[in-house]
């Protein structure tokens, strides 16, 4: 007919399917986790919109999905009735990737399947794995709010491209038919589809209809009787005791739209003036937008068990994006909109809870005696550390909490791994010390090499080394940390108190008389290059160094901002 058109995929999307349908064959049951996320998130979606508009819900207002299968045809549907897809929509959510940062992930990618099936997982797998069982995939869609001859049907092979042509559909929602690869027949069993269901898609909170099988004549054959297969009650409104960790973590992946389990998680029911139940998670890695502050967070607000809206931003600090999970609210009204967030007193008091709650977390994992769990916390640190030093800044609330979760690379060490606390530091000082010193520049190397280390090297004092691009504005908030200040070993007179030598002070006043004359003669030579010249005794091998002022910013901090055009 005149509305089919045949359109090709975005490169990104060819690349992502080639990868997916070589990679993940070992673990292809995740189809079905996926296509019945999907159906989820389109029945969140209608609920949200018809907050706005009840009309969209037409006569059909109990959210559902349904899967079914047929041998002789050798398909498998997976339907819902949630807010279906535009043929605009079609083209654009199910041929092209949306996701910000995605040609920064596909340019990563190294053409080594081993090295790259890793990476798939911090991306996201979604609709397209159905791929993987399927050699043709066919959408049926009808948008919330369309008449019946409005559907679109969008279909493909997983190649380079698809159709999409205009339809009649009778009802609201989306079918996935999948037309099953050769050898893929073990899926056309109810006993197999319930069981992948009851294991990837239990916490679903909607049900996932499947029609009752009985025996006749020694076969099964389906009936005309539904039967709910998942337990559809909202996994975090259950009894922690009645929630295994293989469901928790099932429930991670479809929150946060992961692939791999969780680093960790806390649930708790809050009671007092606020009643919420929280549920939070920490990602094993870090995902690809994590520098991208106009990516949205990644907490689910619901009201009552009724899903209100995703992204809720103000669920969350931005230093603690990488945070995924639900919150569950029992006081918000049902027609809260992102409008009334902004302004609302109950969601910061939310909000404050739930980043004490994280933080918390965090602190029990740092200073626990398990070798598992301080592994977990190094790993933590590994992916976001660099995102909770925001927080210093940040949150001055927690301010205190979050610097003692800080690690820094040192002196003390020899690699750059940042594993020091300001703790250890303070455990570590030198009779007589009463600074945290530390020296910041843009590489490891650079602050590892620093002169301004030489005269703390020979005293054996130990030197926090910064070199992370948020570490300037860490050190601009954070001035003392338990009653000692922090101090830039490249600034001012270097006062160093009590470890300070008379003698090498009496000897280097001398110095600045003796040579009077040549320090005046470098600083004509430098003119206005410099504020002035001094006579030092913190150089012990290098002939000298550039020191700032110690109200002027670092020298590190001023390449920044020029580099930042500032
Ligand atoms: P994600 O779920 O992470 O957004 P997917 O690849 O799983 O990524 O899905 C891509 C997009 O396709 C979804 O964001 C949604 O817009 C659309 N989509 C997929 N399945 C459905 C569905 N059943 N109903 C409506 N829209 C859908
Ligand atoms: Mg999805």
């Amino acid at each position: 007919t005149a509305s089919r058109e045949t359109l090709g995929f975005q490169a990104e999307v060819k690349q992502l399917l080639q990868l997916m349908i070589h990679s993940l064959y070992s673990n292809k049951e995740i189809f079905l986790r996926e296509l019945v996320s999907n159906a989820s998130d389109a029945c969140d979606k209608l609920r949200f919109e018809a907050l706005n508009n009840g009309a969209l819900y037409g006569d059909d207002s109990e959210l559902k999905i349904r899967i079914a299968f047929d041998k002789a045809a050798r398909t498998i549907t997976i339907s819902d009735n949630g807010i279906g897809l535009s043929r605009e929509e079609a083209v654009q959510h199910l041929g092209t990737i949306a996701k910000s940062g995605t040609r920064e992930f596909f340019s990563a990618l190294t053409g080594d399947q081993a090295k790259d099936a890793n990476l798939i997982g911090q991306f996201g797998v979604g609709f397209y794995s159905s791929f993987i069982i399927a050699d043709k995939v066919t959408v049926i869609s009808r948008r919330a709010g369309l008449p019946a001859d409005q559907a679109v049907c969008w279909e493909s092979a997983g190649e380079g491209d698809y159709t999409v042509e205009m339809v009649d559909k009778a009802t609201r929602g989306t079918d996935v038919i999948l037309h099953l690869r050769d050898g893929e027949d073990e899926f056309l069993s109810g006993w197999k589809l319930k069981s992948i269901i009851r294991k990837y898609s239990d916490h679903i909170t909607l049900p996932i209809l499947m029609k009752k099988e009985e025996w006749k004549d020694g076969e099964q054959v389906t009936t005309d009787e539904d039967e709910t297969v998942n337990q559809a009650n909202a996994l975090w409104a259950r009894a922690k005791s009645e929630i295994d960790d293989e469901q928790y973590k099932e429930f991670y992946k479809h929150v946060a739209h992961d692939f791999e389990d969780p680093l960790c998680w806390t649930h708790a029911k809050v009671e007092g003036k606020q009643e919420y139940t929280q549920l939070l998670y920490i990602p094993a890695r870090a995902p690809f937008d994590l520098w991208d502050r106009n990516a949205r967070h990644g907490i689910k607000l619901y009201v009552r068990r009724v899903f209100i809206m995703d992204d809720a931003e103000k669920l969350m600090p931005l230093y603690l994006r990488f945070v995924r999970g639900v919150v569950d609210s029992a006081d918000l009204p049902l027609n809260v909109s992102r409008e009334i967030l902004q302004e609302s007193k109950d969601i910061d008091n939310i909000r404050s809870g739930c980043t004490r709650k994280v933080l918390s977390m965090l602190e029990g994992l740092a200073n626990s005696e398990d070798a598992a769990d301080k592994e977990k916390y190094t790993k933590f640190w590994e992916a976001f550390g660099a995102v909770l030093k925001e927080g210093v800044g940040e949150d001055f609330a927690n301010k205190e909490r979050i610097a003692g979760l800080l690690r820094f690379a040192s002196t003390h060490g020899d690699g750059d791994q940042q594993v020091v606390s300001l703790a250890d530091y303070i455990a570590r000082m030198k009779e007589g010390q009463e600074k945290i010193y530390y020296v910041t520049a843009d590489t490891f190397n650079a602050a590892k090499n620093s002169p301004h280390l030489e005269i703390f090297k020979k005293k054996g004092i130990e030197v926090l080394l910064l070199s992370d691009r948020v570490d300037e504005w860490v050190v601009g908030h954070l001035t003392e940390f338990e009653g000692k200040s922090l101090q830039s070993v490249a600034k001012g007179g270097l006062d160093l108190g009590k470890l300070e030598d008379e003698a090498e002070k009496k000897e280097a006043e001398k110095a600045a008389d003796e040579y009077k004359e040549l320090l005046e003669k470098v600083k004509a030579a430098l003119g206005d290059k410099v504020k002035d010249v001094r006579v030092t005794y913190r150089l012990t091998d290098s002939p000298s160094c550039l020191v700032s002022d110690e109200h002027d910013p670092s020298g590190n901090l001023a390449r920044l901002l020029k580099a930042a055009g500032q």
